[in-house]
């Protein structure tokens, strides 16, 4: 069964966990911070991150989406804006920081783009394929998994990513160790995403409760409204890692979820670029150093990133 209580818009929905987050961390004593085994509460700094090459010569007429962006001088680049160390935009100073930005901010500048020519749009997981097929944006970098089904939709390049469907409860949970305990419990996830679908198929005992956001279901998670949220390993250590008195990752991840970018589905030649740009920047060291700038913070090493699949035509 799934309940939909209430729909929040993407933008509004990273303010709410802020604020929980913020009161969290006045409540925890002073002497409890930094102690050995809990993971370091910071983000990733602008001076920490590394500067990509624009390829300032680089032309793609074969692509109209590359042709747009070249006209209008800007790129226009879908993402996520509350998923600590992956995709997350500061609300002060409205920066975007995280993993994917700078897959993003890295291929853009193979596409001769340079960081201050692109334009973040907010993007929640249930309108990423409609944003692409309607041209609201140019190309999508934000925790997307590849699959069969979306394939048919949009076009991925990639993948530049392996993250894998994992369970967040309170630090204080006992009862749930892995999806074989979600009997009986409520679940939250975001609509239109792959983990919830997982949940529904796989795990139909569970009462799956569906929102826009992750960050609104770590908000009903920390208020008791919700006994777990799932989704990926890499999301979710973010969010434990920013409260690890709250909350904590169980289990075993049990998917595999290959992160690629997403763009229009007949837009081959952008997709080639895009698979030809992920490849160049794993070689020359950009891809480690953006991993251990952003999503390494969490504690998790940089693993070997996937193989990219530069699979033919638009199927
Ligand atoms: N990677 C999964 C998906 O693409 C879950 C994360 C998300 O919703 O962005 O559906």
């Amino acid at each position: 069964m799934t309940a939909t209580p209430r729909r929040t818009r993407t933008p509004r929905a990273a303010v709410p966990l802020l604020l929980v987050l913020i009161a969290l961390a006045a409540l925890a004593p002073a002497a409890g911070c930094g102690r050995s085994g809990s993971p370091p509460v910071k983000g990733p700094k602008p001076g920490d991150l590394p500067t990509y090459r624009v390829d300032s010569s680089f032309s793609l007429p074969a692509s109209p989406t590359w042709r747009r962006a070249h006209s209008r001088g800007r790129l226009v680049v879908g993402v996520k804006d509350d998923q600590p160390y992956l995709g997350e935009k500061d609300p002060a100073t409205g920066v975007y920081s995280g993993f994917d930005i700078e897959i993003a901010r890295m291929t853009a500048a193979s596409l001769g783009f340079p960081a201050s020519r692109i334009t973040y749009k907010a993007i929640a997981s249930a309108n990423r394929e409609t944003s692409l097929s309607n041209g609201q944006i140019d190309m999508y970098v934000g925790t997307y998994t590849i699959n069969p089904l979306r394939k048919r939709q949009v076009g991925f390049a990639g993948p530049y990513y392996m993250a894998g469907q994992s369970l967040l409860v309170r630090a204080d949970e006992n009862d749930i160790h892995g999806p074989q305990d979600l009997k009986g419990k409520k679940v939250c996830s975001a609509a239109g995403s792959s983990s919830i679908q997982r949940i529904q198929s796989d795990y139909p005992d569970a009462t799956a409760v569906t929102y826009d956001t992750y960050s609104v279901c770590v908000d009903n998670l920390l208020t008791f409204q919700v006994d777990a949220v799932t989704t990926d390993d890499a999301i979710l250590v973010g969010y434990a890692a920013k409260a690890p008195k709250e909350m904590k990752v169980v289990g075993r991840p049990f998917s595999k979820e290959p992160y690629g970018i997403g763009v229009s589905r007949s837009d081959t030649a952008l997709r080639l670029a895009l698979d030809d740009a992920i490849v160049a920047h794993e070689r020359n060291g950009d891809w480690k150093r953006a991993y251990d700038a952003t999503l390494g913070l969490s504690g998790v090493p940089a693993p070997e990133p996937p193989p990219v699949d530069r699979y033919p035509g638009s199927g």
